[in-house]
């Protein structure tokens, strides 16, 4: 008789979830991320204790029609990608079609939704096996409670709420830079933290990053050829030592990548002195087939195809706006 066995499924989506859901604010991002990917415009978020009692997102998205709400839950189910061509040139932040079924194997998750072509909603709860009809005038409601209920283990790493809640509005900072045509509200245990309408986005800067930053931030605008890094990046008299604002984006998405971080800090390291860091927000564009993000199941990191060239061309271009005056700091490079 063998001694190997299939694992039984939900186990495989607790193994799963250890690596898609590591506290309150990476249940936040994968929420957020599917929120935007149905196309919403608008985004509220209510939080209780840090996240780990409630997490509650409202978008005015496209919905969920109830035959999909149980392969919503499922793991290894989206509407995002069919192929692998599709996950090639992916444009969506969410492909993989296992965030939802992570989170509901760690916690009690609830669905509501109402799809433009239903008359009503649908709420379906991950311990139920029907949906059932609910009230919600459209969109999509997804509540993640008790997170790691049955997992006490994992609950174990949690850190206290005040930490949980920082990290979770860090994530709303994140997606609020990528995405200022959305509005955003954010709300700790009933009382209001951020409430950020639809704006450009030098405005939505302001309002992440704050005003002293932008006496001294530069715009640039640089493309060459399928490139393209565009954003805020900030001279020495801003950066403060021990506080990093730094935001990369990569067609879109918040990435933590060695190679733009060491690009960016050569950049910085003629005018940059000591202790003090870069503070910068930037955005990198490029052809979706160029960069590979399933790297890791959390999609922060990134692989770039031609991983020389990207990191010429954001030195480059940070290099060039560093060292121009104020009044003409932006630059355009065609290739
Ligand atoms: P993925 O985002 O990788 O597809 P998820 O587990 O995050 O996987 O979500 C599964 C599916 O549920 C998505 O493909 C999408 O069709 C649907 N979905 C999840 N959240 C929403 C939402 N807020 N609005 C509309 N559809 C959603
Ligand atoms: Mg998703």
């Amino acid at each position: 008789m063998g001694i190997i066995k299939p694992l039984p499924d939900l186990l495989i989506s607790q193994i799963a979830a250890g690596e898609v859901v590591e506290r309150p604010a990476s249940v936040l991002k994968e929420l957020l991320e599917n929120s935007l990917d149905a196309g919403a415009t608008r985004i509220d978020v209510q939080l209780e204790e840090g996240g780990v009692r409630l997490i509650r997102v409202v978008d005015d998205g496209g919905g969920i029609a109830p035959d999909d709400l149980p392969l919503a839950l499922a793991r290894h189910a989206t509407s995002k990608i069919a192929s692998l061509a599709d996950l090639e040139q992916v444009g969506s932040y969410g492909f993989r079609g296992e965030a939802l079924a992570s989170i509901a194997s760690v916690a009690r998750v609830s669905i509501t939704s109402r799809h433009a072509s239903q008359s009503h909603a649908h709420r379906l709860r991950s311990d139920a096996d029907k949906a059932e009809p609910a009230a919600l005038a459209g969109g999509t409601v997804i509540e993640v409670a008790d997170l790691y209920f049955n997992t006490p283990a994992r609950r174990k790493f949690l850190k206290t709420e005040a930490t949980e809640f920082a990290h979770c509005d860090e994530v709303m900072r994140r997606m609020a830079l990528a995405r200022p045509d959305v509005a955003f509200t954010l709300a700790h245990n009933g009382s209001a933290k951020r409430r950020l309408a639809s704006a450009d986005f030098s405005r939505r800067a302001r309002d992440i990053i704050g005003e002293d930053f932008f006496p001294h931030a530069r715009p640039l605008d640089a493309t060459a050829g399928p490139l393209r890094l565009s954003g805020l990046a900030a001279l020495p008299a801003y950066s403060r030592s021990g506080r990093d604002e730094q935001y990369f984006f990569v067609n879109g998405r918040f990435v933590r990548d060695k190679l733009l971080t060491h690009a960016a800090r050569q950049a910085w390291a003629d005018i940059l002195h000591g202790a003090r860091h870069p503070a910068y927000v930037l955005f990198l564009e490029l052809d979706p087939a160029g960069v590979d993000v399933n790297v890791h199941p959390a999609k922060t990191e990134v692989r770039f195809r031609d991983a020389r060239g990207i990191h010429q061309f954001v030195f480059h271009a940070l290099q060039r706006t560093l060292a121009t005056p104020l009044s003409s700091a932006e630059s355009r490079e065609e290739a």
